[in-house]
């Protein structure tokens, strides 16, 4: 199954996949990626790509993840239904550039081979631009925490999310700096971008204040508290490529290929991982990394499961409507 990212970049040519030297690379999407709205200079705002970015039809949807590897194991399955099933736009968000995890001792080169990968996701999920804000990785709580919620907050005034995908901000029992400096951040500019004193500057330049009413806070940690289950059995294939893209960092990728590669160095081999690597990798997806969706599926009587906390403005929304109703009870002409 092959899922276009854009139908306007559409190219049914097969990507190549290769490396700096040109050797084919497996698992890697073609480089240079397609042209992305707002990635070329020449670009303007008031270009049909950018209008499209900017006014999709339909909902949309905000995930901001930390690493590569984030959304595919909390909620690609959620993503990848939201898009197909209810019509979102979806636009990912990455706070940091992933620089300690990769497969190779140069900084570079991991940095790259992370940002490919999640090209990857992007076009396995159908989401439709990525935005990379470049901190460095395993350091955000060392950033300005003001600098990244400003950047936050100018994205959710140009994309108008209707829901945001993140890290719980209360995070217990996290232990990843880059992930409680994400959902904090998050939570504090998906409202502050709906004040109207804050960056005037954005509302000069023709942004409107915009809140974010929907936050789907997805279960990173064992512990953190949920009150949706999704139920994403239709999409298992779908989140075991997602999962399959992840070769540089994690423990999802190629870590099925690496386990066969081992076996075969004493002599051994398991018959469920397959007869090559690729095979290996999803057998151990499958296996062991959709365990918990499926244990939590078990439990609801579905094949695979995502748990989330979503929280919405009910309250605020309660509260109006009763006002609202006491006004039209006791109102009276004024005379
Ligand atoms: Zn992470």
């Amino acid at each position: 199954m092959t899922i276009w990212r854009y139908d306007e970049v559409r190219d049914d040519a097969p990507p190549v996949h290769v490396d700096r030297a040109g050797t084919p690379v497996r698992g890697l999407p073609a480089w240079p990626a397609a042209p992305r709205p707002f990635t070329s200079a020449t670009e303007r705002q008031g270009s049909p790509a950018a209008r499209a970015v900017m006014a999709p039809d339909g909902p949309v949807i905000a995930i901001v993840q930390a690493h590569s590897d984030d959304l595919s194991f909390f909620g690609a399955g959620t993503v990848a239904r939201l898009i197909r099933e209810s019509g979102y736009t979806a636009y990912l968000i990455q706070t940091t550039n992933d620089d300690k995890c990769g497969p190779t001792p140069s900084v570079g080169e991991t940095i790259l081979a992370n940002e490919r990968e999640t090209e990857a996701l992007a076009g396995i999920l159908g989401i439709r631009r990525v935005f990379n804000l470049g901190y460095a990785n395993h350091f955000l709580d060392a950033a300005s925490v003001a600098e990244l919620r400003a950047r936050l907050i100018f994205l959710f005034r140009l994309l108008r999310p209707d829901v945001v995908m993140t890290f719980n901000p209360a995070h217990p029992s996290e232990q990843n700096p880059d992930h409680w400096v994400t959902g904090q951040a998050v939570e504090a500019a998906r409202w502050m971008a709906g004040l109207d004193k804050d960056y005037p500057e954005h509302l000069a330049a023709g942004l409107a204040p915009h809140f974010v009413r929907g936050r789907l806070y997805w279960v990173a940690r064992a512990g953190q508290p949920t009150n949706r289950v999704v139920d994403v059995s239709d999409y298992l294939d779908v989140k075991v490529e997602a999962l399959a893209v992840h070769q540089a960092q994690g423990t999802a990728g190629a870590t099925g290929s690496r386990l066969r590669a081992t076996l075969a160095s004493r002599g051994l081999r398991v018959p469920a991982l397959g007869d090559d690597d690729e095979a290996a990798d999803r057998a151990y997806i499958r296996r062991f990394m959709l365990a918990p969706g499926t244990e939590l599926g078990d439990r609801h009587g579905m094949a695979c499961a995502e748990p989330f906390l979503y929280l919405d403005e009910s309250d605020a929304d309660a509260h109006e409507a009763t006002v609202a109703a006491w006004v039209a009870e006791n109102a009276v002409t004024k005379g």
